[in-house]
Formats: C-alpha cells, sequence, structure tokens
C-alpha cells in the first residue's frame, strides 16, 4: 500500500497553510480515497453510482466532488478497509438510542492520528516539558481495560511531564457501575491549588461547571493551570453556558487563565481534533478540509453561511470514511490569532432526533 504521501503530509506543519503544504493534503487525501476504493466494496460501487473516480481529484478546487458518506452508514455498519485481523484498536461509544459511534484502526492509522493530534496540541502552544498534576473526569483506563479510554487519556495527557494524575470516575463495587467520586475530586482538587504544581483539567464542560457549583467552588489553580475540555454540553444541553461566558467563569472560580481554556470537537468516525487557540477558536488544521453543505441540495454554502459539516480527512487506511457527511450544522470562521486558516463554528444537530454521544455516558455518572 502506498501511503508515503500521507507520511509526508503528517510530518508537515499542521496550520502551515501555503501552496505547497496544501498540495500535500491534495496528495494525502487521494493517496487514501485510491486505497479505500480499491479495497472496500460499498465505498467503490457507492462512487461509481455517483460517476466519481478518486482520479478525478487533482487539485484542492477539485476535493468537494468527492461524496460525502453519511454518518449514519457507520453507525449501523461495520465498514472496515482491512481485514479484521489487521486491526488494533477499535473507538467505540454507544448513544441512547441505539446508536454506535466507532472507528477501526490498524497500526498505520493509529499511528497517524496520535502523530497528528500531537502535531496539532504542539502547534496550538498545548504542549511543554514542565510537570503538571492532572485531574481526568474518565474511568483510570488501566482499572477499566479500556483501550479506547487508554488511547484518549494517553493522547490528552501525554503532552507534558506528569506528577499525578487523578482519575475522578471509579467503579463502585456495591452498586455494580462507574460513578464520580466527588468527594474526593473536590479534595483532590483542593490538594492541587496548594502543591506548588501546576494543574490540567480534563473533561466535558457540564460536569465541571456542576462541580464548582454544587460545591462552590473558588479555588486559585494558577496562571499556568490549563482546562481541557470535549464532548459539549449534550444531555445537559439546557444547562449549556455560551463559551466566552464559560470561560470567565473558570477563571473567576478556578483561577485559570482563559488563554490555557481548550475546547475541543472531534467526532468517532472522523478522528481529527478540532482545538481552540487561546481565543476560543476552533481551527481546522491542514490535516483535514471541512465543507459545509446546503441540507437541500447539498450543494456548497458560502464562507460563514450555515450547513451541514462534511468532513475530509487522509490518515486512516482502516476505515473507509475520509469523507464524512453529518448531521451536525456549522459554519467556517476566522480568527485575528497567529495560527491562521480557517476556524470551525458549531451550530447544533441537525433533524429532530438527539443523537446523544460518548459525552452522555460520563454524564450519567453524575449523582444526582
Ligand atoms: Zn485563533
Amino acid at each position: 500500500m502506498k501511503t508515503s504521501a500521507t507520511e509526508k503530509l503528517l510530518n508537515s506543519r499542521p496550520f502551515d497553510f501555503s501552496a505547497e503544504n496544501k498540495k500535500l493534503f491534495v496528495q494525502s487525501f487521494k493517496e487514501n480515497i485510491l486505497n479505500h476504493y480499491e479495497k472496500h466494496e460499498f465505498t467503490r460501487k457507492f462512487w461509481n453510482k455517483l460517476k466519481f473516480h478518486p482520479q478525478d481529484i487533482k487539485t484542492e478546487d477539485d476535493l468537494h466532488l468527492i461524496p460525502g458518506t453519511m454518518v449514519h452508514l457507520f453507525k449501523e455498519h461495520e465498514f472496515c478497509s482491512v481485514k479484521k485481523e489487521e486491526l488494533v484498536l477499535v473507538l467505540t461509544s454507544s448513544g441512547t438510542a441505539g446508536q454506535k459511534s466507532q472507528q477501526f484502526l490498524d497500526q498505520l492509522s493509529l499511528d497517524n492520528v496520535k502523530k497528528l493530534a500531537l502535531n496539532i496540541h504542539m502547534a496550538l502552544g498545548m504542549s511543554n516539558d514542565k510537570q503538571y498534576n492532572y485531574l481526568c473526569f474518565t474511568y483510570d483506563p488501566a482499572v477499566a481495560n479500556d483501550l479506547g479510554t487508554a488511547f484518549t487519556d494517553e493522547l490528552l495527557t501525554n503532552f507534558t511531564a506528569k506528577k499525578e494524575v487523578f482519575y475522578a470516575i471509579e467503579w463502585n463495587e456495591d452498586k455494580k457501575t462507574f460513578e464520580l467520586n466527588e468527594e474526593k475530586t473536590v479534595e483532590t482538587l483542593k490538594r492541587f491549588a496548594v502543591s506548588g504544581v501546576p494543574t490540567r483539567i480534563l473533561g466535558f464542560p457540564a460536569l465541571i461547571f456542576e462541580m464548582i457549583e454544587k460545591h462552590h467552588l473558588q479555588l486559585n489553580l494558577g496562571s499556568d493551570s490549563w482546562l481541557q475540555t470535549g464532548g459539549g454540553w449534550k444531555g445537559k444541553s439546557e444547562k449549556e453556558i455560551p463559551k466566552h461566558e464559560f470561560r470567565v467563569y473558570i477563571e473567576k472560580h478556578l483561577g485559570i487563565p482563559q488563554k490555557n481554556q481548550r475546547d475541543l470537537f472531534g467526532m468517532v468516525e472522523h478522528g481529527i481534533p478540532y482545538v481552540d487557540c487561546e481565543k476560543g477558536n476552533l481551527h481546522i488544521p491542514n490535516y483535514a478540509r471541512v465543507f459545509v453543505r446546503s441540507p437541500f441540495d447539498l450543494s456548497l454554502v458560502k464562507k460563514g453561511e450555515k450547513g451541514l459539516l462534511h468532513f475530509l480527512c487522509s490518515y486512516n487506511f482502516s476505515y473507509p470514511a475520509p469523507s464524512l457527511l453529518t448531521t451536525d450544522y456549522g459554519r467556517l470562521g476566522s480568527c485575528d490569532c497567529s495560527i491562521g486558516g480557517d476556524t470551525l463554528i458549531l451550530e447544533g444537530r441537525a433533524g429532530v432526533t438527539k443523537h446523544r454521544g460518548c459525552a452522555l455516558k460520563a454524564l450519567e455518572f453524575i449523582k444526582e
């Protein structure tokens, strides 16, 4: 299998949008879709039916020609472009409506996604060699023997040196379920605040917000502490606070500067992390493309206008989702920070069915 263009792309800087670098994405994308065309029957037939062939992609301007595969198909079928024996990791998150999000990774694709995630976080200034205490609103992946969580945690805690890592969600042997150990979490946070070592909190915004409210937390974790959120307010959307207000609130109650509060948007099926810059805008790296399409005829809408999000990526050779058409609304924006490129503005889900993803699982751990 030929993957040299993708290797080159992932060795390039994620927010370098020079003509040369953009060309690297086109080459890598073409390499990737040729691979899926050859190895994944459904994808081949689908593109054939729509009279699309990977060779149709020649320049950046051709990228929008690729048909998007609806995200539902990946939830209902186990799509895979390699033999099952070649897979090293299956990332899964299940929603309440029986909808399962998953992604299949072989060793090459896993190495690729780790590399691109590290590159993105480094480019956004989130990585350094200082020591931090970590408070993760997840369960200990070593205890739970959960490869998916271990993968995410490893990714997110490996950008710095680690002093102590505390996992807030524990196994309750009596109830035979995982639950948030609130008291211990609050104690740990208070201990971290006076430890002289900066803190990094990883978790869902709703969980953190509820904990601060419930325990009237008023701490100063220090100007070098960080908050890395992800997963959105799913399942707790009635409590959702606009991002800007949330950032002010966290600075006030935990002493974490706004520039060190970074949200991440990701979809299991897509895998590219869209991460906040210090101004709180999700930047789109050159490792991906985001098209915004009209929900009526899937035509491209103008920059800044709202539509359905269509994601392109090229790193995954085992999972045929290089062109993923989602049911999420969003639009493209820009930011005046030094990162460059377009930013991604999320506008919620399309349709009446509420898909509740992996975030919900963790939110259910909160004791009412
Ligand atoms: Zn920015």
